[in-house]
C-alpha cells in the first residue's frame, strides 16, 4: 500500500489549507509567504498557558482564562507568578492586538448602553405594573411552604439592605411591620423569627404577597435549564413579570421609583443566586467528570 487513508486524509487537508492561508497572505499584501514558516507551536504556547492555570480546564474556565491571557499585565503576571508553567520571560511574546486599551474603551461604551438599557427596563416594566394593580392579591394554587419562608426572608433581606426603599417614613410603615403585627394564621415569618437576634426585619403582608408572586413568575422562568443560554434571559423575565397583578406598595409620592427599584433588585438577587445554583448543578460536575476522567488516563 503506498499510504494509509488517514494520511491521504491529513494530506490533502494540509495542502487545501496552505493554499488558503497563502492566498489569504498574499491578498492581504504580503510579497514572499516562506510555509517552512508555518508552525504551530504559538498555538501549542497558548495552551501550554492555560494548562499552566488549570491543569483541567472545563469549557468556563478555559474561556475564563483565555480572556485574561489577552490582557498582556496577566501574562506577565502569570510568567512570574506560575511554577512550572511552559513559558518564561526569555521567550518572546507578541501581542495581536492590545487588549487593554480597546478593553477599557468597550466597556465604557458598555456601561453607557447597559445604564440606559436598565432605565427602559425599569420604565416599562412600571408602566405595565401600574396598569394592572388590584387591591389584595388572590392566594394561587400553589402554596409552598418552604418557599414561602424562604421568599419573606428574602424580602426583609432585600428591605433591610436597601435604605432608601425605606427612607420616607410614610413609605417605611407600609413596608415593615413588627413581628406582632402580622396576622395569626400568617406562617411565612416562621424562619425570619426563628434566626432573629433582634436585628432581622419583618414586612408587611402586602408586600410578602407582591414580592411572592413575582418570585412565581422568576421560578417558571428558571424552571427550564436553557434559560442559561438565551440571550436577553434578563430582560425576558423582566417581560414575564411586567405582566403580574400586584398591589400598590409605598406612598402615592415614591411608589412608581420605589416599585420599578424593588422588583429590579430582587430580580438581581434571584439571578445571582441561580447562578450560583447553576454553578454547583453544571460546572462543578462537568469538572469533578474531567478530573476524574485525567485520573483514569492517568493509571491506565
Ligand atoms: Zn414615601
Amino acid at each position: 500500500m503506498f499510504v494509509s487513508e488517514t494520511s491521504l486524509q491529513a494530506w490533502r487537508l494540509t495542502i487545501n489549507s496552505a493554499i488558503n492561508l497563502i492566498e489569504e497572505q498574499f491578498k492581504a499584501g504580503i510579497k514572499v509567504v516562506l510555509t517552512g514558516k508555518f508552525n504551530q507551536d504559538p498555538l501549542e504556547r497558548l495552551f501550554g498557558i492555560v494548562r499552566s492555570v488549570d491543569s483541567h480546564p472545563t469549557v468556563t474556565s478555559f474561556l475564563q482564562i483565555i480572556r485574561y491571557v489577552s490582557l498582556q499585565s496577566r501574562l506577565s503576571f502569570l510568567m512570574k507568578q506560575v511554577k512550572g508553567s511552559n513559558i518564561d520571560n526569555k521567550e518572546p511574546l507578541e501581542m495581536l492586538v492590545t487588549m487593554s486599551q480597546c478593553l477599557q474603551q468597550h466597556a465604557k461604551d458598555i456601561d453607557i448602553t447597559v445604564k440606559d438599557f436598565k432605565e427602559a427596563i425599569k420604565d416599562k416594566l412600571l408602566a405595565e405594573l401600574t396598569i394592572r394593580y388590584v387591591d389584595d392579591i388572590p392566594k394561587g394554587g400553589k402554596n409552598d411552604f418552604n418557599l414561602n419562608l424562604m421568599v419573606y426572608d428574602l424580602c426583609g433581606y432585600i428591605v433591610k439592605t436597601r435604605k432608601h426603599l425605606t427612607a420616607c417614613e410614610v413609605c417605611k410603615n407600609l413596608v415593615r411591620c413588627h413581628e406582632l403585627d402580622l396576622p395569626k394564621d400568617f406562617t411565612a415569618d416562621q424562619y425570619t423569627a426563628m434566626r432573629n437576634r433582634g436585628y432581622l426585619v419583618y414586612v408587611t403582608v402586602p408586600f410578602f404577597k407582591t414580592i411572592l408572586v413575582v418570585e412565581l413568575a422568576i421560578q417558571s422562568h428558571f424552571e427550564d435549564l436553557n434559560h442559561i443560554y438565551i440571550h436577553d434571559s434578563f430582560e425576558l423575565c423582566c417581560a414575564k413579570i411586567a405582566e403580574l397583578h400586584t398591589v400598590p406598595l409605598f406612598c402615592d409620592e415614591h411608589r412608581d421609583y420605589n416599585l420599578k427599584y424593588l422588583v429590579m433588585e430582587y430580580v438581581k438577587v434571584r439571578f445571582h443566586l441561580e447562578s450560583k445554583r447553576l454553578r454547583k448543578l453544571l460546572v462543578l460536575q462537568a469538572k469533578s467528570k474531567v478530573q476524574t476522567n485525567f485520573k483514569i488516563a492517568k493509571n491506565s
